[in-house]
């Protein structure tokens, strides 16, 4: 059985505290789901010796909007949550469809959309959904702690 390297655990409660704390450590890495971070690292995959989870951040799973103004998403919103959420059962359909058609169950529930966008290295499959393709804009924020969006 592979196991997990020995790795410190932060969980900073705010954005400004998990920017903080990532430039305090170089060595981390960002954790939310875990679908494709947990794997990696038992496969030493990464040489990192701490994990920032983003689970408790606050407005990390808020899904507001609506059809006219578009819909805000929470980088930790889980993809089995916009499956099934009633904002994207609209003109957001294709995006909800999408999350619901990503491989199982289990990683539907714990894999979120931040995750998704920023998995490392994922080669993607033929057929599978492209999630990124499906937004409009991401806000991004830097370790500097600076906000940017990309379209
Ligand atoms: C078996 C399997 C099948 C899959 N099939 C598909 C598919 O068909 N189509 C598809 O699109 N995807 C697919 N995926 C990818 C899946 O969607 C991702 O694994 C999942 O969404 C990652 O989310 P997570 O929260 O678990 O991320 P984690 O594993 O926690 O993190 C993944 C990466 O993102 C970084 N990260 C996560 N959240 C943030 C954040 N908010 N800010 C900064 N960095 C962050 C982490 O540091 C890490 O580098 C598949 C994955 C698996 C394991």
């Amino acid at each position: 059985m592979l196991r997990l390297p020995r790795l410190d655990y932060l969980r900073p409660r705010s954005i400004e505290e998990a920017t903080e704390l990532a430039a305090q450590n170089p060595g981390s890495m960002f954790i939310a789901g875990g679908t494709d971070l947990v794997p990696n690292l038992k496969r030493r995959q990464f040489d990192v010796s701490t994990l920032i989870s983003l689970n408790a951040l606050p407005n990390g799973r808020r899904i507001e909007g609506d059809a006219q103004r578009g819909i805000t998403i929470g980088a930790g919103t889980t993809l089995d949550e916009l499956a099934h959420h009633d904002l994207l059962d609209g003109p957001f359909r294709a995006l909800a469809q999408a999350c619901g058609s990503v491989s199982t169950p289990q990683v539907r529930f714990m894999g979120t959309l931040g995750g998704n966008l920023l998995v490392e290295g994922r080669r993607h499959l033929p057929g599978r959904p492209k999630l990124a393709a499906l937004l409009g804009s991401v806000l991004v924020r830097q370790r500097t702690g600076d906000a940017r969006a990309w379209r």
